[in-house]
C-alpha cells in the first residue's frame, strides 16, 4: 500500500509547488470534482489515469469509418435531475435519444422492458392494459418479502417470463442466479401494463451532441487542471506534492486487497464494422437464452450519424479483465464496509464513484455524487481556512 503518512496533513499550509488535490481517474468521478475544485475553488489539481485518455469507461472516439463509438460499450444519458442535466450542459450540446431495447426470445424480437406489446407478441393475445394487468396478476408469484433478484421479476410477471427475459441474460451476465443478487439489479428493468417501449423514462435523456470525449476535454479545459494519462498514481503519489486525494479507481486494490479481493465484474467487447447501412432496428438487441453474449448494440441509433457503414458491439460478460460492474450482493456489501472502514480513517483521501464506493451506479449518479463531494470538500476548506484567519489575527 501506498505510504500516505507520508503526505503533508490535510489542509496544511499549502506547497508554493505542487498541487492541492491528486484526482486518481478522468472519468464522471474524477473529471467533475476536478472541474469544480479548479473551476470555482481555484485548486491546482493534477488528474491522473493509466489509460490513454480521458473520460473513463465513457469515453468514445471515432472508428476506421468515421462513426462514433464506446469502446467500454454503449453508454445512454439520462436522469430525473435537472441540476446534473444542467450543469453537464456547460461542457456539451445534446442530441434528444430515446433508447429503445429488444429481447430475443421464442424466435421473435419483443420490447423490453416487458409491456403489453411483449405479452400480446409472445402469447397470440389481444389484451388491453385491463386484462393485461389481470393476467400479470394471474400469474404473478406471491412473495411475502423481496429479498433478492429473482423476488423482483417473478413477484410481478411470474415464473414463465422470469425464465424467458431475466434469468439467462442475468447468469451470462454475473455468473450468479438472480436469487444470488440483490433486488436492486433487476429492479432496474420495470415491467409495465401500457405500451411504452422506451428503456428509460427519465425526463431528461439525451446524447451528448458531439460525443462524451468533447465534453470531457471542455470540462478538464483549465489552467490549473493538469491531466496525467499512461500514468498509474503510484508511480507518482510519493514524488509529486499534494495535499488530497480524490480516489476513484477499485477501493479494494487502493488498500493492497488487504481484507481479499471484492468481486467486480467484467466484459469483453467485441467491435464490429459492417458494410451495410443498418444492423438492427433498434439501438440494442438483448438475448437472454442464446449465444455467449449479452446484448448488440448498434452506435448509430444512440449518435444518429449517417453511413453507408455501421458499427457494432457485442458484449461478452467475463470474470477477468477491467473492473466494470461491482456485484450487488450481500457477502460483498460486508467486504466493501471493511474497506469503506479503512476509507474514513483517512482524513486526506476522498473515495468518489463507481469503482471506488462499490456501487452500481449510472453516469449520472455518479455525477450527483462527485457534486455532493465537492460541497463537502468546499465546506471542509472553508471551515479551515476560518480557523487559519482566526490564529492569524488572534493576539500573541
Ligand atoms: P470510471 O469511468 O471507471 O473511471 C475510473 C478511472 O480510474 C478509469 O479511467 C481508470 O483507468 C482510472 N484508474 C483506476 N485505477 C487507477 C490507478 N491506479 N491509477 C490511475 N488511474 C486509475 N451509465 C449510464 O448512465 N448509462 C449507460 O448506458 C451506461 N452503460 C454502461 C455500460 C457498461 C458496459 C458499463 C461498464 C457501464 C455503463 N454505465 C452506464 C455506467 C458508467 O460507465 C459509470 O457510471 C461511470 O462511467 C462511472 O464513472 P467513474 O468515474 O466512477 O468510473
Ligand atoms: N436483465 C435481464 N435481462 C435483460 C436485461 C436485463 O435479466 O434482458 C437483468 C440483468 O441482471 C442485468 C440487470 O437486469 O444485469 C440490469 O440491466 P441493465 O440493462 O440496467 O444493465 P446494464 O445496462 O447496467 O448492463
Amino acid at each position: 500500500m501506498i505510504n500516505h503518512g507520508k503526505q503533508p496533513a490535510a489542509w496544511a499550509a499549502p506547497t508554493s509547488l505542487g498541487f492541492d488535490y491528486l484526482i486518481v481517474g478522468a472519468g464522471f468521478a474524477g473529471s467533475v470534482l476536478a472541474e469544480r475544485l479548479a473551476g470555482e475553488l481555484g485548486q491546482r489539481v493534477l488528474l491522473v489515469d493509466k489509460r490513454p485518455h480521458v473520460g473513463g469507461n465513457a469515453y468514445d472516439r471515432h472508428d476506421d469509418a468515421g462513426l462514433l463509438i464506446h469502446p467500454y460499450g454503449p453508454h445512454i444519458f439520462h436522469t430525473n435531475s435537472a441540476e446534473i442535466f444542467d450543469y453537464l450542459s456547460r461542457f456539451t450540446d445534446w442530441r434528444p435519444y430515446q433508447h429503445r431495447v429488444l429481447a430475443s426470445v421464442d424466435g421473435q424480437l419483443v420490447p423490453l422492458p416487458i409491456n403489453l406489446d411483449t405479452v400480446n407478441l409472445l402469447y397470440g393475445m389481444r389484451l388491453d392494459a385491463f386484462q393485461m394487468k389481470d393476467w400479470l396478476e394471474a400469474v404473478a408469484e406471491r412473495r411475502p418479502e423481496i429479498r433478492n433478484s429473482e423476488d423482483v421479476i417473478v413477484s410481478k410477471v411470474g415464473r414463465e417470463l422470469y425464465n424467458k427475459f431475466f434469468r439467462g441474460y442475468t447468469r451470462k451476465q454475473w455468473d450468479l442466479d438472480p436469487s444470488e443478487l440483490d433486488a436492486s439489479v433487476t429492479a432496474r428493468v420495470p415491467t409495465r401494463t401500457n405500451r411504452d417501449d422506451r428503456y428509460f423514462t427519465d425526463t431528461f435523456q439525451a446524447m451528448p451532441l458531439h460525443g462524451y470525449s468533447r465534453m470531457f476535454e471542455k470540462m478538464l479545459a483549465h489552467p490549473n487542471i493538469k491531466v496525467m494519462l499512461n500514468t498509474d498514481y503510484r508511480e507518482i503519489v510519493d514524488v509529486v506534492p499534494w495535499r488530497h486525494m480524490v480516489y476513484t479507481g477499485p477501493i479494494d486494490a487502493f488498500f493492497d486487497c488487504k481484507h481479499g479481493r471484492l468481486p467486480y465484474r467484467s466484459i469483453r467487447f467485441e467491435h464490429r464494422t459492417l458494410e451495410q447501412e443498418q444492423f438492427q432496428r433498434v439501438g440494442t438487441v438483448n438475448y437472454p437464452n442464446d449465444f455467449a453474449y449479452t446484448r448488440i448494440t448498434e452506435f448509430k441509433h444512440l449518435t444518429g450519424q449517417r453511413n453507408t457503414r455501421t458499427s457494432v458491439v457485442y458484449e461478452y460478460p467475463c470474470a477477468e479483465g477491467d473492473p466494470y460492474y461491482p456485484v450487488p450482493r450481500p457477502a460483498n456489501a460486508q467486504l466493501y464496509r471493511c474497506y469503506e472502514q479503512e476509507a474514513e480513517a483517512l482524513s486526506n483521501v476522498t473515495f468518489v464513484g463507481r469503482l471506488a464506493t462499490y456501487r452500481y451506479y449510472n453516469m449520472d449518479q455518479v455525477v450527483g455524487q462527485a457534486l455532493a463531494t465537492f460541497k463537502r470538500l468546499r465546506a471542509r476548506q472553508e471551515a479551515a481556512a476560518a480557523v487559519s484567519q482566526d490564529l492569524a489575527t488572534a493576539p500573541k
